[in-house]
């Protein structure tokens, strides 16, 4: 019988999971490295399917508040030129990273979340998980779940051979607050050029997000003094508003991209099960990790439920339940990627042709498919 579940790491993986554990009254205890909970300056795209997750477990209303909703999205050239534009039919949203946390945050007891506990190694005993701590402390359980993201020191002790792909592209991130013509409210707006992307949408009252693409090797660090000028020389053949993003932006924050492939795996280990970026991290080009993740916690949570003298029972369910399209996102946004910055000017050139003449019934499969919640009507 399963008396307490760990969740290893606070970001949103871990709190909605802990929020579904909540929700089918598991009792639970998250442990997070960092010493509060909180993200990165920047916002998050939450689709339908995540969003009817949210409202399962009672925060819908204040995220919604938060956010903004997305109604259109559109492909421009560098002029913003319009190239397709696509109403989003479902129920989209871009929200705070940070007021997304807190949400999720505030929705559990703060007593069951335990803080500045970095996790050092597992020990896995005969139907006991010991976890052990950076400070020499430990804990146990009998189903620990983990959710430490895409460097995650767990999935490496457990499952050594799955190691991070990267798509030899840079992305940086921002927030500005400028203001926009009216025609931008509730718009997504993707430009592409010559093998760069800048993208950007407005999240709240105030701020803009805006994400710049281009290739580039991992492993680069920005000097924070030049890095506006840098990638307004960078993008400077775009349009003035692009300009004037990052020109007023405030902050600058960089990642690689990089997935964990799409090679089949185990999710899970003994009483160890992973969620989120641990165990299928995606590139962002579909915006879907953190959304991935939130299903994961709402499936794994009800497995667990109805499973509950059963581990391997509810952790194969699990994974039966949601690795086909935790998997379809990651193949689907690796090539889109791959694609967006391809040096071949024949592919370009069809890629183009692609975003102008595809069909709106292929866009909407696609954004059926991807908020496609079905899957959990086979757990009860
Ligand atoms: C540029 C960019 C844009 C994106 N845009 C979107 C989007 O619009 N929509 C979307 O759905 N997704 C998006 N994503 C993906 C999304 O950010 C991730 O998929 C999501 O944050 C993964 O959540 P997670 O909880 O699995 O992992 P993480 O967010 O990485 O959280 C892991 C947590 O575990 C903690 N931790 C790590 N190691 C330890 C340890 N040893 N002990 C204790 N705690 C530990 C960390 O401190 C952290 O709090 C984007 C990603 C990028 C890079």
């Amino acid at each position: 019988m399963m008396e307490k579940v760990i969740i290893i790491g606070g970001g949103i993986g871990g709190l909605a999971m802990a929020n579904c554990l909540q929700l089918q009254g598991i009792d639970f205890e998250l442990y997070e490295q960092a010493p509060r909970l909180t993200e990165v300056g920047a916002g998050i795209g939450m689709s339908k399917s995540a969003l009817d997750i949210l409202e399962k477990i009672g925060v819908s209303e204040k995220v919604h508040r938060a956010g903004s909703f997305i109604k259109y999205a559109c492909v421009k050239d560098r002029n913003l030129s319009l190239i397709r534009e696509l109403p989003v039919e479902l129920d989209s949203i871009c929200i705070h990273r940070a007021r997304l946390v807190e949400i999720l945050g505030e929705n559990i007891p703060s007593a069951k979340v335990k803080l500045g506990k970095r996790i050092k190694s597992i020990d896995q005993g005969s139907g006991v998980v010991k976890v052990l701590f950076a400070d020499e402390t430990s804990a146990s359980a009998n189903c620990v779940v983990v959710a430490d993201g895409i460097n995650s020191a767990i999935r490496n002790q457990i499952f050594p051979d799955i190691k991070i792909r990267y798509a030899d592209q840079i992305i940086w991130r921002g927030l500005t607050k400028i203001n926009l013509p009216a025609y931008y409210d509730n718009r997504f707006v993707e430009i592409w050029d010559n093998r760069k992307r800048f993208l950007f949408v407005p999240m709240d009252k105030e701020h803009i997000f805006w994400l710049a693409v281009q290739k580039g090797k991992p492993g680069g660090k920005d000097d924070l003094a030049i890095i506006k000028n840098d990638l307004f020389r960078d993008f400077a053949d775009f349009s003035p508003l692009v300009k004037d993003l990052i020109k007023n932006s405030e902050n600058f924050i960089r990642n690689d991209l990089a997935d964990l492939g799409g090679q089949p795996r185990k999710w899970s280990s003994g009483n160890i099960a992973f969620i989120g970026d641990a165990i299928h991290a995606t590139t962002p080009n579909l915006a879907q990790g953190a959304c991935q993740a939130i299903e994961d916690a709402y499936a794994l949570a009800a497995c667990l439920k109805k499973h509950a003298h059963d581990l391997p029972k509810a952790f194969s369910t699990y994974q039966a339940l949601r690795q086909e399209k935790a998997m379809l996102v990651v193949n689907t946004s690796w090539r889109l990627g791959q694609m967006a910055h391809t040096a071949n000017p024949f592919l370009q050139y069809l890629f183009k042709k692609f975003w102008r003449f595809a069909p709106d019934s292929l866009f909407k499969k696609q954004e059926k498919v991807i908020n496609d919640l079905s899957y959990t009507e086979k757990i009860n």
